[in-house]
């Protein structure tokens, strides 16, 4: 990986704003996520906002149907957990820009942060540019929607600069625009998708835990697992309803699905190493995260979490992280 630079404009900022990852950082990143955009903290002057930006996982995904245009019809529960990107908005540029120093994400007009930024500029037409930096930390490809959450950021935070001229459904329509997952992270909270995973609910009911992340080092394109899904294989329990998951979902172990997962561990059947050594450790329940290759374990107990963590880390070329599920 290229040694990381602070572009132009950003001098200030610390060498690595993914110090942000560690210790009260985080917990001040995690802070500032809960307390909603007037409380997260700013470097520098006004016209700079520096964002807490987290992935997300799956802990439910059931493929419904196919769309005679292609698309998938899934319902999915979600929720943002503790680890996060940061993104950092310089506002009031000669033009729109996009920087991430991680080999895996495009620069400029290919970053899903580039595409959030012009679509608001053209729905308000407002002739300005914004300089987007994203330090990267949530594993690229990987199921844990960083690009969609770094495009929701960059949406939100250009809506508080100029003083939020677009209500919560116009900002919608736009997300829905740069992807699917993008709603989701405009809401903040763990929600249930439907449709193509736009058709969004706040979900109310699920309980706080710990989550032990490990992401083996492949990428996998969500557009190839849907092509290699087959819909009369999928398992995942039929009836599941929206109204389900408006329940008690206290026992997680009744409802965890993930109709993708056996395309993914069909290809890399380390996912399903990955599962057995976290039950091993004490997870109440393993699972693969969107279409993969990520797998995340829920623990009721931090403390567990903790001890499976640091037993974990460091086996084979697994990226482990410790978190929580951002619930309110
Ligand atoms: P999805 O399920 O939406 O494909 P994912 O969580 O599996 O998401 P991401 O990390 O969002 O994967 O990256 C998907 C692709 O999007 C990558 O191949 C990457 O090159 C591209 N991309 C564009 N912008 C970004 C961004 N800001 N961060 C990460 N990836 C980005």
């Amino acid at each position: 990986m290229p040694a990381r630079s602070c572009p132009p404009g950003f001098a200030d900022l610390p060498a690595r704003a993914s110090q942000w990852q560690t210790g009260w950082r985080t917990g001040l990143a995690t802070a500032g996520w809960r307390a909603g955009w007037g409380k997260v903290p700013k470097f520098g002057h006004m016209n700079r906002l520096v964002i807490p930006s987290p992935a997300k996982i799956n802990l439910f995904l059931k493929v419904v149907g196919k769309r005679p245009d292609g698309y998938h019809e899934i319902i999915t529960l979600l929720s943002p957990i503790s680890l996060f990107d940061t993104v950092v908005l310089a506002f009031h540029q000669s033009t729109t820009s996009v920087e991430c120093p991680h080999p895996k994400v495009p620069d400029g007009e290919r970053n899903l942060a580039y595409r959030a930024a012009s679509l608001f500029f053209d729905a308000l037409s407002i002739d300005d540019g914004v300089a987007v930096f994203i330090d990267k930390v949530i594993p690229v490809a990987a199921g844990l929607g960083g690009g969609s959450s770094n495009a929701a950021a960059v949406l939100m935070g250009l809506n508080q600069h100029y003083g939020s001229p677009l209500t919560d459904e116009e900002l919608k329509e736009i997300a829905v625009k740069v992807g699917a997952d993008v709603p989701f992270f405009l809401l903040r909270r763990p929600a249930i998708a439907g449709g193509i995973g736009e058709r969004l609910e706040a979900c109310k009911y699920l309980s706080p835990r710990s989550v032990v992340l490990v992401c083996p080092p492949y990428e996998v394109s969500t557009a190839w697992v849907y092509k290699n899904l087959n819909l009369a294989l999928t398992n995942c329990e039929k009836s599941f309803k929206y109204r389900y998951f408006q329940g008690d979902l206290s026992k997680v172990t009744d409802f965890l699905c993930n109709d993708l997962e056996q395309v993914t561990a069909g290809k890399f059947p380390e996912i399903k190493i990955i599962e057995r050594a976290l039950l091993d450790l004490g997870a109440e329940t393993a699972l693969m995260s969107g279409s993969g290759p990520s797998v995340f374990g829920l623990f009721s107990s931090a403390e567990v979490a903790e001890n499976a963590f640091d037993s974990i880390r460091g086996r084979k070329k697994w990226e482990t992280f410790l978190a929580e599920l951002l619930v309110p």
